[in-house]
């Protein structure tokens, strides 16, 4: 089998996330988008993949286009760890973590979509087989810095049936508001602080204000987000575990994590890490060195499906990050949680056709 094309396309969508007021205020995001990698092949086959995208989407696209598709097309798609690694090297210079690895990581999982299509199974079943027909999910509430809206979609998500719910705000009054929009403590919160402090200082001051909220974990506490050490000074200090990993571009940027003891929780994202072959050498690493691996995957293309697999995968169940929004034109509708679970698809691949309404062009 060959490669014969690789091409990049941008799926966006308008989305609700539970605020009046519509995107703007303090949410960058206008739209949801992000970048599909599609891989065909001369045997008929095509494989489907995601480049972590949001407003790189078309940076990613080029990289993807102007350089790594030429490299590949002719190849053998069935050598993916001989493909990967030969690329990875080839293009390093132009940067270990950014748009050139965000559209390998694409190709990376367009290529184990093909893999598992050829041998006419499902991803999990090359990973090790699903232990599971269907994988809980966390809602992942975007930032909304008012406590009122803060608990009204708390009280949404935990009416939705997730039984895990993650937040992305920094003020005490926000996140003790969605305790109380919970209504009660068997729910844990993740809260990601998305790197917001710049000391350790500040950051056990954050820790101390909401232990008593029934935290899970606190998630790159501290800027920068590769300052390994730093995290480690948090993690040593503060009694709250803590997860740390979507901003690592390589597997050697998690080892140092591992080796600082920075955290708890490792967050690999697929479409960033070199898709499912970087996703597979971040969870041998993670458990060397006794560390969970929770992925990162606030995205909604063939990179949250293929995480999907990985954690049916998985022998510990751990949850799918989900964004809480509803798309208007999601790639697939199929990922919608239902009561707070996400089927895991068992045709061939990926399992599931994105829906080509999701398309800008
Ligand atoms: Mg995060």
């Amino acid at each position: 089998m060959r490669i014969t094309a690789v091409t990049g396309h941008i799926a966006t969508t308008p989305f609700d996330y539970g605020n009046p007021a519509g995107p703007g205020g303090n949410l960058h995001l206008r739209a949801m988008d992000t970048l599909l990698v599609k891989v065909e092949t001369d045997a008929g086959i095509t494989g489907w993949g995601e480049g972590f995208g949001f407003t790189l989407v078309q940076t990613t696209k080029d990289a993807l286009e102007r350089l790594v598709a030429p490299a590949v097309i002719g190849q053998d798609p069935a050598d993916i760890a001989g493909l990967m690694k030969g690329l990875f090297r080839r293009f390093h210079n132009f940067g270990r973590n950014g748009a050139m690895t965000f559209a390998l990581s694409g190709l990376d999982i367009a290529l184990w979509d093909i893999a598992a299509q050829a041998a006419g199974k499902p991803l999990h079943a090359l990973l090790g087989g699903a232990k599971r027909a269907a994988v809980p999910a966390y809602a992942s509430l975007l930032r909304y810095g008012v406590p009122e809206l803060v608990r009204a979609n708390a009280a949404k998500a935990t009416a939705r049936g997730y039984r895990h719910i993650k937040l992305h705000e920094v003020e005490v009054p926000c996140i003790a508001a969605a305790r109380e929009g919970i209504g009660h403590d068997r729910i844990p919160l993740m809260l990601d602080i998305n790197c917001r402090w710049d000391s350790v200082e500040e950051a056990l001051a954050f820790a101390d204000a909401v232990r008593p909220l029934g935290v899970r974990w606190i998630e790159e506490p501290v800027w920068p987000p590769e300052d390994a050490r730093a995290i480690a000074a948090v993690r040593a200090r503060c009694g709250l575990p803590i997860a740390a990993g979507e901003n690592c571009g390589t597997v050697e940027d998690f080892r140092l994590m591992f080796e600082a003891g920075s955290v708890d929780v490792a967050q690999p994202s697929i479409t960033k890490i070199g898709g499912v072959t970087g996703m597979l050498a971040v969870q041998a690493l993670a458990a060397q060195h006794g560390v969970a691996v929770v992925p990162h995957c606030p995205y909604f293309g063939p990179g949250l499906l293929a995480t999907l697999h990985v954690l049916a995968a998985m022998d510990v169940e751990t949850p799918l990050e989900v964004y809480f929004a509803d798309l208007q034109r999601a790639p697939y509708p199929a990922l919608d949680p239902v009561e707070g679970m996400v089927a895991v698809p068992d045709g061939p691949g990926l399992g599931l056709e994105p829906d080509p309404a999701c398309f800008a062009s």
